[in-house]
């Protein structure tokens, strides 16, 4: 059958799964409901199917011919802590979660061309579809490769994407090198001591303090850090006191930090704990901090960026595929999977009108017409890599 015969067939299908998925989000690590459904669809294709990898991964395993090459395509399944107000016929029937970042539409893409790949059975090697929980929070691509993700499935290479409001509808935006940043987050608690509003000489105002490491904050990515190398240090958040006449006993500070670097990336905590410690110190207090290192910067592959360039262009045409002139400071934890084996990670557009609301947005809803595109695609692509010699 050929390829866009065998998605159009499927178009129905694959609308009404990406609906039902939509309409049913899990958070990360609790995606049960999502984990079963994607089981129990590749089994029916007549895949070998693994779960609980990472308690609510699945890995479904389709082999052809006799070539000992081996391809992974991932696709991330967990919801958001978001009350969803699109207004959708098949909005989350879960009151707080929803499939605010499209993850929906990647599990459905990646169970078309699981039904496409299958029905073909043109390649020769061994296709390993990944469907990974936790993107969002926990950091699941890490558990399944902790869990020993790519010694029982072994890929030659792995590859992802992500759809993306912000880009045009249908174009295939990659990089060779980094694509997206590092992550951490530092928590500041500047211990003061409360009193009278009235009486600050009897007071630790944490207040004023905070104020300062806040604002002194701003001088590492302007003053320490190298100009060409990209970092972002952001305090998201400042907690403290309650009324104008209370100096409070303590403030806390949330700080988001990206980088790309990992010598940049040791800098930015050197540089944070460093004018923290020192800026409470010169008021007479006293502030820590708690440091917590999360996903590492996501580096795509020369040879298969080059690879995934060249079947984009055969595939969308040379004016749909383009190379991103900047990584973006986001992140994502495919990251943990292209440090283990060789791939590469893009995105895919989706604007139409240019009103699409951005991902993580209440009234986000992913694009069905990407759907036949992402699942046409991914089945060229692992037909490629793995075409009979
Ligand atoms: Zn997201
Ligand atoms: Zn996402």
């Amino acid at each position: 059958m050929k390829l866009s015969a065998a998605i159009d067939n499927a178009m129905p299908e694959l609308v009404a799964i990406r609906r039902d998925l939509h309409a049913h989000p899990e958070l990360g690590l609790d995606e049960t409901r999502t984990s079963a459904f994607i089981a129990r669809h590749l089994e029916e294709l007549g895949y070998q199917v693994a779960t609980g990898i990472a308690k609510t991964g699945v890995v479904g395993t389709l082999r052809n011919g006799t070539g000992s090459r081996s391809i992974g395509i991932r696709a991330d399944i967990d919801a958001l802590p978001i009350q969803e107000e699109t207004g959708v016929a098949y909005a989350s029937t879960k009151p707080g979660l929803m499939h605010a970042c499209g993850h929906d539409g990647h599990t459905a893409m990646l169970l078309g061309a699981a039904r496409a790949l299958a029905e073909r059975r043109n390649f020769d090697g061994t296709i390993h579809l990944i469907f990974q929980p936790a993107e969002e929070n926990a950091g699941g691509a890490k558990i399944m490769v902790d869990e020993g993700l790519f010694d029982r499935f072994p890929c030659d290479a792995v590859f992802a994407l992500h759809n993306e409001p912000n880009l045009p509808f249908g174009q295939f935006a990659l990089r060779e090198g980094p694509i997206m940043a590092a992550v951490d987050e530092a928590r500041i608690t500047v211990h003061g001591r409360g009193g009278h509003g009235a009486e600050p000489q009897a007071t630790a105002d944490p207040i004023v303090c905070g104020a300062s490491i806040v604002m002194a904050l701003q001088t590492i990515v302007a003053r320490n850090i190298h100009p060409m190398d990209p970092s972002v240090v952001t305090v998201g958040a400042f907690h403290a006191g309650s009324a104008s006449n209370i100096i409070p006993e303590r403030a806390e500070i949330v700080v988001g930090i990206r980088s790309f670097d990992p010598a940049v990336r040791d800098e930015l905590e050197r540089r944070i704990r460093m004018i923290t410690e020192a800026q409470a110190s010169s008021f007479g207090m006293r502030a820590t901090v708690d440091y917590e290192r999360s996903y590492d910067a996501t580096i795509n592959h020369k040879a298969e960026t080059d690879f995934l360039r060249e079947a984009a262009i055969r595939f969308a045409g040379a004016d749909k595929v383009v190379d991103l002139a900047r990584p973006f400071m986001g992140s994502e934890d495919f990251a943990y999977m292209l440090k283990e084996r060789p791939g590469s990670y893009f995105f895919l557009g989706s604007r139409v009108t240019g009103e699409e609301k951005s991902l993580h947005h209440p009234g986000y809803d992913f694009n069905d017409d990407l759907l036949p595109i992402g699942a046409a695609f991914w089945t060229e692509l692992a037909e490629a890599y793995l075409a009979r010699r």
